[in-house]
């Protein structure tokens, strides 16, 4: 198998193009990135059992606007490039790393274009298998189990039976996160610890990664982490921005459609068709309230980090200027 040049697809930058690699490129660059970060010697995993895991994964991914295969590689890829452009490569152990790129590639396995709150309205076989506590992040989180337990799929096969618990554990903590409740749970605690970090990224680097891996801070970072990664399409460039909104905006139409035709209900405003032409308002609100506190915050990790905040602002003033445009904007926004 010949694994592609890290630097020639550009797979080490966090502006990295969501949409510049095929579907088998996209496995063969996950391999190239597992590689690279020194997992398959760390743990003894054939590059042919990763390979045939990834192929798995993949298929476990259905053909849905947004939430597919390309998402999930996406979201790994950022972890990687945040990984290695920045001190958080040495927060976390080898083992750590492992753990949040599966859960990246594995996060939204099975996703079938319909968010938690649709499982609870319509009482779906999922809601009634895992409550309607995070529903979808379970399932994803089974599902990626599933898949490890499959024949010839273990990719932590070499993991002791303790370190193989403790691995599934985490990976649980990583998925589940990715649920945003999580995250605004976890945000103003966040935003605490990286407005301290200001004095701290003055001091050597290995005490600014002490700061920021001391016990209560360690899962905390992961969390948020794996939220940036998924939520990364807003650090984009533009075009990429553009493309990915009109993706998801357009899996959350069909959800709407079903809400009303089959649920007799009234959909939330980003998932109403009739609604459309708010469409550039909704996208500046959400970089507004949700993704730039997240980079601004991220940024103070890593100045190798500010530009994502740096470009969802550029993103969030394309919105503004789109929504100005069409008279969206409440007159206190002006
Ligand atoms: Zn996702």
């Amino acid at each position: 198998m010949e694994l592609p040049n890290i630097e020639e697809w550009n797979l080490n930058a966090v502006d990295f193009d969501d949409f510049s690699l095929d579907a088998d490129q996209m496995v063969l660059a996950a391999v190239a990135m597992c590689q690279d970060l020194g997992l398959l010697r760390r743990f003894l995993i054939q590059p042919s059992l990763l390979f045939r895991w990834l192929l798995t994964v993949r298929r476990n991914y259905r053909d849905i606007p947004y939430h597919n295969w390309r998402h999930a590689f996406n979201v790994a890829q950022n972890m990687y490039a945040m990984l290695k452009n920045s001190l958080l490569r040495e927060c976390f152990s080898d083992e750590e790393v492992l753990a949040l790129f599966v859960s990246c590639l594995c996060h939204d396995l099975d996703h079938r274009g319909t968010n938690n709150a649709y499982q609870a309205k319509s009482g779906s076989a999922l809601a009634a298998s895992y409550g309607t506590e995070h529903t979808m992040e379970h399932h994803h989180f089974n599902h990626a189990i599933l898949i490890l337990s499959s024949e010839d799929h273990n990719i932590l096969a070499e993991f002791s039976a303790e370190a193989y618990a403790q691995i599934v554990t985490l990976i649980k903590h990583c998925i589940l996160a990715t649920d945003l409740t999580v995250y605004f749970k976890n945000r103003n605690e966040f935003q605490e610890m990286t407005a301290e970090l200001r004095d701290i990224l003055q001091l050597p680097k290995d005490e600014a990664v002490k700061y920021l891996t001391e016990d209560e801070r360690r899962e905390l970072l992961q969390a948020q982490l794996m939220t940036a990664c998924d939520l990364a399409a807003c650090t984009k460039q533009w075009d990429i921005q553009r493309r990915v909104a009109y993706l998801v905006t357009t899996e959350f139409f069909d959800q709407g459609d079903k809400e009303m035709t089959e649920l007799n209900l009234e959909p939330a405003a980003p998932m109403d068709r009739r609604r459309k032409h708010e469409f550039p308002f909704l996208q500046y609100k959400w970089i507004r309230d949700v993704c730039l506190p997240l980079y601004t915050a991220v940024g103070k990790l890593d100045s190798n980090l500010s530009q994502m905040a740096e470009r969802a602002a550029s993103n969030m003033a394309h919105w503004r200027r789109e929504a100005e445009a069409l008279h969206l904007l409440n007159e206190d926004e002006i």
